[in-house]
This record gives structure tokens, sequence and C-alpha cells, in this order.
């Protein structure tokens, strides 16, 4: 039987990951998959009733399941606590806990929300990227690192480090996921100035050479990259990426789409995986009823895909979603004149109503 460590976190965490797991029961009701959920309390609540914003019990738990699904953590109340115990502490370490390497965000528009871009229709309109970040390594990890007394002042040092099994494990996932998509990837570096990325560079395109030919390959400058995502996203399909240009470009791309309500987000090492929408956990609407619970319900399709093997039944809830919005139905974030105001409970429904169909 699956198992499904549910961390739902603080402030609207909570609220989408119920919805969430409806959608989860719905769709196992279809497909027999057996689901079995366990929580895992992490973040500012978790530290509340344990002292940590995850507890060891969370992380056995996290390591056991065979994926992990995880709403939003953080907010006001747990703001002046020491860094050591944060919410987003938890974040952090599930992700090295679980050595979740590969972070994969899909950025795409949903037709009936193109207004929502601040791009022009035309520029934004059938985009579908997926950014692949490598999430472990690189300028966030290496050393040495720090701030240190320099000749009479200070020198701020990090390093950006990779070795060759890190890009051929993160290309890789690149390569693979292109197989189920269009077939394209470009790879995303700054060879010309940086020699580890020269090193990125050589190892994606050596493995390219020996296991993926098929793969239509494409290297870019990262300063390139970010006009061209402006300029023409509709060029790109697969992005691969190191761990801080990635985190750039992910919420670029991301944001092509208009609405943070609607990203999803998969964390990956192999089939394992942590799924959570990009947005947090919106203190400012949380307990109100009004969150769009969409960005979580798109990242539990990707567990199906990717941790799951039934991309099918992922595609069901992206259609059954498409269709929700496609008859005008919009939470308080994407809403627009004309259209059905709903609720979070409400919108996890029309999308089951839509899975049932
Ligand atoms: P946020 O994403 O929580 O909110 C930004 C804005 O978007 C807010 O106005 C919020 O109301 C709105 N918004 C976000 N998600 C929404 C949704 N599903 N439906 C409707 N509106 C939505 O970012 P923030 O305000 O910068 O951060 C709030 C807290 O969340 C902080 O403590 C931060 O550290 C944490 N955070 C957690 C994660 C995570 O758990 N992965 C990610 C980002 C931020």
């Amino acid at each position: 039987m699956p198992l499904i460590a549910l961390c739902a976190g603080d402030g609207i965490g909570p609220e989408v990951t119920a919805e969430t797991v409806k959608v989860l029961w719905a769709i196992d009701k279809k497909h027999g998959f057996g689901f079995e959920f366990v929580d895992a309390p992490v973040g500012g609540s978790a530290y509340d009733l344990f002292g940590t914003p995850l507890p060891a019990d969370s992380l056995e738990k996290a390591k056991k399941a065979d994926a992990v699904f995880l709403g939003a953590v953080g907010g006001t109340k747990w703001e002046s606590l020491d860094y050591s115990v944060r919410p987003e502490r938890a974040l952090l370490g599930l992700r090295s806990e679980l050595d979740l390497f590969a972070n994969l965000r899909p950025a795409r528009l949903f037709a009936p929300l193109i207004d929502a871009s601040s791009l022009k229709r035309e520029v934004v309109e059938g985009i579908d990227i997926l950014v692949v970040r490598e999430l472990t390594g690189g300028i966030y990890f290496g050393k040495p690192r720090g701030v240190e007394e320099y000749e009479g002042g200070k020198r701020g040092v990090n390093s950006l480090v990779y070795t060759t099994p890190e890009i051929e494990r993160i290309a890789r996932v690149a390569f693979e996921s292109a197989r189920k998509r269009t077939g394209k990837v470009c790879s995303v570096d700054k060879a010309n100035v940086l020699e580890c990325t020269e090193l990125w560079r050589e190892v994606v395109t050596a493995l390219h050479d020996a296991e993926y030919p098929d793969i239509d390959l494409s290297h870019m400058y990262v300063d390139n990259a970010c006009m061209q995502l402006i300029r023409n996203p509709k060029q790109f399909d697969v992005i691969v990426t190191t761990n801080l240009f990635g985190d750039i470009l992910s919420d670029a791309a991301a944001m092509l789409t208009g609405s943070i309500g609607m990203l999803p987000s998969a964390s990956l090492s192999g089939t394992k995986g942590m799924y959570e929408p990009v947005h947090g956990s919106a203190p400012d609407i949380a307990g109100q009823g009004i969150a769009n619970p969409l960005a979580s319900i798109l990242s539990a399709a990707m567990m199906l895909t990717y941790s799951f093997d039934a991309p099918s039944a992922g595609a069901e809830i992206e259609k059954a979603v498409a269709a929700v919005l496609e008859k005008g139905y919009r939470s308080a974030d994407i809403y627009s004149e004309g259209c059905k105001r709903v609720s979070t409970a409400e919108m996890g429904e029309l999308v089951i109503e839509e899975l049932g169909k």
C-alpha cells in the first residue's frame, strides 16, 4: 500500500492539504491505489507542540513513506525565533535528510487564466515549461563560505562547487522528464566565466551523447535565458540548471503564469519525492477558507506521475482543474469580473466532481 506522509504545516497549509487529500481519495477510489496517509507535523505548529520544527518522529515518518506531501510552513508568530528552530528549517531538514536533489517546477498557463499574466497573450499562450533545478549542491552549500575579517574590513565568501556525479544525476532527471514531454532540454549555465559551469556543460553534453541522443539538447548562458524567458518563453520545454540559477529562473518562469496559487512543485530523489505548492503559509488569509487549493492539488498530480508511476491519473487531475477553471470558478486570488467566486473547500469539491465525470 503506498504510504504518504502528510506535513500540513502552518497557515493555509492545513487548509489546502485537506482539499488535496480529498482529491487523492477520489482518484484512489477510481484507480484503487490503496493510499494510506500518516500525519507528520512540521513547521511552527510542530514547534509549538514539540519544541522543534522537524520532530524526529515526523522525519522518521517522512523517511518511511513512499512520498511526502507538504502544505506550507511559517508565519508571523514564529518570526522572532532563533534561525535554528524557525518553521522553514523543517523544509531544509527534509530536503537534506531525504537527499531531494532535483526540484521540478512546472510553469504551465491554464488558458482561462491568461489575463493574470503580466505579459501579452500571444507571448504566454500555451506555455508549458518545466524547470529542473539542482537542489542540494552548488553555491548554497559549497565550502569555503562565510564572512571574515579582511585587510581592515570584511570579506564574504561563497563557493560554487559541483562534482561530475552531481551534475549527471540532475541532467538525467531532466532528460528523462523531457522524454515524457516534447523531448527538448535547455541546459543553463555561465560557462563563459565560471569554470564550475564549464564542467556542468561538459558533463551534460557527454551524458546526452552517451545515453540521450534522442533528446534535442541546447545550452544557454543564464543572462540570455532570463531574457529569452520573457521575450519568447514558448521556445522552452525542459530547463535544467544549477541551484542558484534555478532558484531565480524558476520564480521568473512561474510568474509568467500570473498566480502563485496555481504553482505546484516536486523535489525528488529517484521515485521518492516531496510534493508541495510553491506558495507559503499566507498568514494574511489563513483561517478564512479562501485560499486557492489548486497549487496543492496540482502538486498531488505530480506525486502520482513521479512517485507512483501513474502519469495518466496525474493528467486526470490536471484535466479536472482545467475544466473547473474553464467553467469560470475562481478562488479569490484568481478572481476576475464575471467569474464565480468559490471558497477553498468548494474549489476542492469542484475538482472532485470533475474527476467523477
Ligand atoms: P506566501 O506565498 O505565503 O504569500 C504571498 C501572497 O500570496 C500573500 O498575499 C498570500 O495571501 C498570497 N497567497 C499565497 N498562496 C496563496 C493561495 N494558495 N491562495 C491565495 N493566495 C495565496 O509568501 P510570504 O507572505 O512571503 O510568506 C508567508 C510565510 O510563508 C513566511 O513565514 C514564509 O517564510 C513562508 N513560506 C513558506 C514556504 C513553504 O512552506 N514552502 C514558501 C514560501 C514562504
